[in-house]
């Protein structure tokens, strides 16, 4: 099943166009699953996640009567705008290790978290802040989305404790401050633009093909088994040192061919069986601060 939210917190599911033979349409399931779009904190995917055995049944029974739309005419949200965690994991990818002359890779870095004011939906806009002579970078990732309550899991029964996956832009400024904070603007992180349950998209995430293109050009072209910690490693040692919670957000990672985007480029972000995520990037105000003028 692909699970959105979209125009202002409604929750859809996305399926193929069965009627009009082409495209594909939103169902409108918000009062299914009984999540109101209004609330704060906006928590509803979360709840629907943590009680997504019950909320399937009433989700496919809803289905045949929701009022649909084109996947075209609508504007999809991040789909978890309020995670517990939004983990990251620093260089997973031996390929992007050495373009970046790292040797913090997974392994014996562990992960970082970034601020969750940072999520983005589907068509962006991804903000660049206004930081003179840094380069902001687009990294590619698929992220992993956890669907049940752990702590101390082990890699074996890792997957067992996902609901699903989904389109990861962790866009960058690059230099030498704290990667959080660096990485932690607003707008930085699109998610999108559904999530798809783990059944769909099965266990055998090696075969994923993660592919990022800025303007049609292809700039990033990896497929997940050349991760250096696999997803069930991931959650084995996230969940090592914290709880995970449904809803929590790991971002994976990303291999090579990171490089700098540009005010009213688009970037385009497929990841096979998952999905496709597209944003436009814009050129904003804030961001700058004396942190970035003292480094230079
Ligand atoms: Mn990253």
């Amino acid at each position: 099943m692909r699970i959105a939210r979209f125009n202002g917190g409604r929750i859809g599911v996305v399926r193929p166009d069965t009627d009009a033979g082409g495209g594909a349409v939103v169902h409108d399931v918000t009062g299914a699953v009984d999540v109101d779009p209004g609330e704060w904190p906006p928590v509803g995917m979360n709840r629907v996640i943590a009680g997504f055995a019950e909320h399937r049944t009433r989700i496919e029974e809803a289905l045949a009567d929701a009022e649909t739309h084109p996947v075209t005419e609508v504007r999809f949200d991040t789909p978890i705008p309020w995670p517990c965690a939004l983990v990251a994991i620093p260089v997973n990818y031996s390929d992007h290790a050495v373009e970046m002359s790292s040797p913090a890779v997974s392994r014996n870095a562990g992960f970082f978290v970034l601020g969750a004011s940072s999520l983005a939906g589907h068509g962006g806009p991804v903000e660049l802040p206004n930081v003179a002579g840094r380069e902001v970078h687009h990294e590619a990732e698929l992220a992993v989305v956890i669907g049940r309550r752990c702590r101390g899991v082990s890699a074996a029964d890792a997957l067992d404790h996902v609901f699903g996956y989904s389109c990861l832009m962790d866009v960058t400024v690059r230099g030498r401050e704290e990667r959080a904070f660096r990485k932690s603007h607003e707008t930085f992180t699109p998610v999108g633009p559904w999530i798809t349950t783990r059944d769909e998209v099965g266990d055998d995430l090696g075969s994923l093909h993660v592919v990022l293109d800025v303007d049609g050009e292809v700039r990033q072209d990896v497929t997940v088994d050349k991760m250096i910690m696999p997803v069930p490693d991931l959650i084995e040692m996230c969940s090592s040192v914290m709880t995970l919670e449904p809803g929590d957000i790991i971002a994976t990672g990303t291999g090579a061919g990171v490089g700098p985007l540009h005010d009213q480029e688009t970037a385009t972000l497929r990841i096979s069986r998952v999905g496709e995520l597209s944003v436009a990037v814009t050129r904003g105000q804030l961001g700058n601060n004396s942190v970035y003028i003292r480094n230079g």
